[in-house]
């Protein structure tokens, strides 16, 4: 079973409960979402920028009762562009780069998928594998990746749970996924989108094909 990876961590270790929790999660995007993207990839921690705002929106998530999980499609470390290492320090970088704009921008998890679009893993996005193991580790049960996420063995309430990226893999996994999606504009990031986003009235946008 292809399972993502996880930012300094083994996938299957457990993750921090968090007491009176509704089930609600923010799945993020990363590059065009928290940080700026590059048609040809984050590559360095150099070229880390995070986007103005972004840790002020996570804090405000958080503070309205939802876990964070960055979900993020890195196809470079399987083509050999990068290695895990050195994602894990540009993630980190964004980790840190959050945190110093406001210290309440905690995020639980970090996932990532390492596969390429030709080894059509299901937790590379629009697949929704990745969504369903943030799910999974948050609630504390058993790993499990299906192209389809009604079929999961466990059924949980996902709360307000939404994703939110900048392009059509991540409305395809929130579609798939079953929770909505939001379209960020890649030039402004979550902070343009963050009242939307505290909008439990909001049913998010369509997939556009
Ligand atoms: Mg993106």
């Amino acid at each position: 079973m292809d399972l993502p990876r996880r930012h300094l961590a083994n996938i299957g270790d457990p993750v921090k409960t968090l007491d009176g929790w509704d089930g609600s999660i923010a799945y993020l995007d990363r590059d065009g979402v928290l940080n700026v993207g590059r048609e040809d990839y984050v590559k360095s921690v150099d070229e880390v920028v995070l986007l103005e705002g972004a840790g002020h929106a996570v804090a405000a998530l958080r503070n309205a009762g939802y876990r964070i999980v960055i979900v993020t499609n890195q196809s470079p470390v399987h083509r050999g562009v990068f290695t895990h290492e050195e994602l894990a320090d540009m993630n980190q970088a964004v980790l840190d780069g959050l945190l110093l704009e406001n210290n309440n921008a905690h995020v639980d998890l970090v996932l990532y998928s390492p596969y390429a679009p030709w080894e059509h893993s299901p937790v590379r996005k629009p697949g929704p594998g990745m969504l369903q193991v943030g799910r999974q580790l948050l609630n504390g049960i058993p790993l499990e990746v299906t192209t389809d996420s009604s079929l999961l063995s466990v059924k949980i309430s996902e709360g307000r749970s939404f994703m939110a990226g900048d392009r059509d893999a991540d409305m395809g996994a929130a579609m798939q996924h079953g929770v909505r999606g939001f379209r960020v504009d890649a030039n402004v990031g979550i902070a343009g989108i963050i009242e939307r986003l505290l909008d439990d009235n909001d049913d998010g946008d369509a997939l556009e094909i």
